[in-house]
């Protein structure tokens, strides 16, 4: 980077702010938006307050030092209709730039100013008739900046580094670009900064978003492929009927959906390579049953099958549900989750030494060393979202090419599906169980706290239960459980005094975590206080009320995923969130909450109001490592890329051919950042 011109060790500390560590990076450092200054405006049809652009000769310069201390630098300018001014402030340099009788662009604030307008600050660059203007009268690129480091610097940087670095491979064969229309790399590196018009940058957006969704393409179908072409570890012994009786014990019916996912998954069972495939529903849409049913055939095709959590709480609730349900059956369960002592895991570990068959149920815990699956047929990662591409891999590397499902109640739009989750297949549940009545969400001020619980201590003497969410601290665990103790003893102190109030959170035992919400689940306690440790998967009927404190402190995901926590009972349920919310955007999103209870719709507005890095918790890199491309609007075009990626590779599966040396290159480096990336996640 320092070898680049006017970049020395301090405007390389300044890039590297900005994520700009290379020269690539530098050029795909996109701009946030193009101003349009192609349009001069003649001084007399000046607008005041909006920003605009004019060709002016320069009357008189004058630096003028305030009473403050600041320096001034005041322009008389004019044009064929008309006079202005222009000032800046704290430049006093200008002064000595700015000649009598020069004409020059500016592009800036105009404002009113005593009889006359002026522009405030704005961009100036001398007309000259020999060199290409870069600030003024064209389309002008706004980077996302940082402090220290202005645009006029940064487009010069840029600049600077279009021009003399012709390093930067070409990707994309020949062959590729002919066929679908897109122009090279320089040129397009060129027109996505400095275009001439629209279309200019259109072009270039299109050939630099093709080519990441190309490569990443390569990259997906590569791998699965490679699944594909793996012959299946577990051999299954025929069926025998045990899912059919599983689903006959069942209280209720399946749903359609649930129906189809179970056929899909026992075909893939018994298919040549091993399954791997997501499994997307909502909150409440019943993935748990469709689960236990594909780690019972399992069983009872004579292999191991484990269960994976992301949080022990959840761990824990799968354990004794599964158990309910499997033993009767006569399939063991084992529970494995980090809060277990050596004593308490012996057995577990023992039986999955020993390659017996049955389930384990388990978080993080089961991807220890010491955890060594003698027959692990079926692997399945509940609430993949909260795990990273990387621990779905561990989890596969625990066994001999094992079938692998990942469910996730996230609502993944299309595009992230083939980017992110690309070498899966996909199984939509897309109905909930019947008779559910949607959850009726209410938003309060903190003011209204005392009726709020007036009204849980009603429905407590009513018979039900309820969920209270304690105020989000994202610093620190543990000023998060000191709030939820503290939460709790407030209630049971003063509003809901003589009701049964007990905490849940992180720092319990395994044993106090499976105690409590044994508790919960058998109504001995009323109302459980708790800290986000309960947002995935907890499923316990009876608790048809949800109140969260500061609720405008939590993404509109985690309220999703915390409001699913009640409605799954007969009983009418109700969420309240407990806000006063500052800004407008707290607000809208509090809105969204209350009008729906559509998960698909909550996602795609926590999208739009967060951007997807953040929702799916990959900040840092952008989704997927994509910059150009938009993993939300462009599927078009991750549509085409995905079809020239499946094309290339039919001809020449294991990118080979000379011609695609570069390319290959491209996509064993995407692989790469990919698997880094999804640590992250
Ligand atoms: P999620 O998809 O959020 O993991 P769960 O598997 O926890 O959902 O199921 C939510 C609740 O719905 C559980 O109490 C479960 O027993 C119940 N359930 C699942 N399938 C059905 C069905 N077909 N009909 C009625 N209730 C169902
Ligand atoms: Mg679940």
């Amino acid at each position: 980077m320092q070898y680049l011109r006017g970049v020395g060790p301090g405007r390389a500390a300044l890039l590297a702010r900005l994520g700009v560590e290379t020269v690539g990076d530098l050029l795909l450092h996109l701009p946030r938006r193009h101003e349009d200054r192609r349009h001069p405006t003649p001084l007399a049809r000046l607008a005041v307050d909006c920003e605009q652009a004019a060709i002016v000769r320069i009357e008189d310069v004058r630096t003028i030092r305030t009473r403050r201390g600041m320096v001034l630098v005041r322009a008389g300018v004019a044009d064929a209709t008309g006079v202005a001014h222009a000032v800046w402030f704290n430049q006093p340099y200008l002064s000595g730039r700015l000649r009598r009788g020069q004409l020059v662009s500016l592009y800036g604030r105009v404002e009113r100013a005593g009889r006359g307008v002026q522009f405030v600050a704005p961009e100036v660059e001398p007309l000259d008739p020999d060199a290409e203007p870069w600030n003024v009268g064209r389309l002008v690129p706004v980077y996302p900046a940082t402090e220290g480091l202005t645009q006029r610097a940064l487009r010069a940087i840029i600049r600077d580094a279009l021009e003399t670095s012709s390093g930067i491979p070409e990707v994309l064969p020949e062959a590729v670009r002919e066929a679908h229309g897109l122009i090279g790399l320089r040129e397009a590196l060129w027109a996505v900064h400095f275009p001439d018009d629209e279309a200019a940058y259109a072009a270039a957006r299109r050939r630099l978003g093709f080519e990441e969704l190309f490569v990443l393409q390569l990259g997906v179908l590569q791998q699965r492929a490679a699944l594909e072409a793996t012959p299946r570890g577990a051999r299954y012994a025929p069926a025998g009927g045990l899912v059919g009786r599983f689903v006959a014990a069942l209280p209720f019916a399946l749903t359609d959906a649930q129906r189809r996912a179970i056929d899909e998954i026992l075909t893939d069972l018994d298919g040549p390579s091993p399954m791997n495939r997501l499994l997307q529903g909502d909150v409440g849409s019943g993935k748990t049953v469709v689960a236990a049913a594909a780690l019972l055939r399992c069983v009872e095709g004579g292999y191991q099958g484990a269960l994976m959590a992301p949080t022990e709480i959840l761990a824990v609730q799968h354990f004794l549900t599964l158990h309910r349900m499997l033993a009767p059956l006569g399939v063991t369960v084992h529970p494995l989750v980090g809060g277990m002592d050596a004593a308490a895991r012996a057995p577990t570990l023992e039986w999955v030494r020993r390659g017996e068959p049955g389930v384990v149920v388990g978080t993080h815990a089961l991807l220890e060393e010491g955890v060594a699956f003698e027959r692990l047929g079926l692997a399945v990662i509940d609430e993949q979202h909260r795990f990273g591409v990387v621990q779905r891999s561990r989890l596969r590397e625990k066994g001999r090419a094992p079938d692998v499902l990942v469910m996730t109640a996230t609502p993944i739009p299309r595009t992230l599906v083939l980017t992110v989750y690309g070498d899966l297949d996909v199984t939509l549940l897309d109905a909930l169980p019947p008779g559910r009545t949607p959850v009726v969400t209410h938003v309060r001020p903190k003011a209204a706290r005392p009726a709020v619980y007036a009204y849980v201590r009603e429905q407590v003497a009513a018979g039900r239960q309820a969920f209270v969410v304690c105020p989000l601290i994202e610093e620190s665990e543990s000023l998060q459980v000191r709030s939820a103790v503290e939460l709790a003893r407030e209630l049971a102190s003063g509003p809901l005094a003589g009701v049964r109030v007990e905490v849940m959170h992180g720092r319990l035992t395994a044993a106090q975590k499976a105690d409590r919400m044994e508790a919960f689940r058998a109504g001995r306690i009323d109302v459980l206080v708790a800290t986000t440790v309960i947002e995935v998967g907890i499923d316990v009927p009876n608790a048809s009320i949800m109140v969260i404190e500061d609720a405008d402190r939590y993404g509109l995901a985690q309220l999703h995923q915390l409001r699913g926590r009640v409605g799954r009972g007969a009983a009418k349920a109700h969420c309240v969130l407990i806000a006063d919310p500052v800004t407008e955007e707290g607000r809208r999103r509090l809105e969204v909450m209350r009008a729906t209870t559509d998960g698909f719709r909550i996602a795609q507005e926590d999208l739009r109001l967060r951007g997807p890095g953040e929702v799916l918790g990959v900040r840092q890199h952008g989704v997927a490592g994509l910059r150009v491309a938009d993993p939300i609007t462009d599927l078009p075009l991750l549509e085409e890329a995905r079809r020239a990626a499946t094309a290339l590779l039919r001809e020449d599966p294991e990118l080979r051919g000379g011609q695609v040396r570069e390319l290959a290159a491209a996509v064993r480096r995407r692989l790469q950042g990919r698997a880094e990336l999804a640590s992250v996640g």
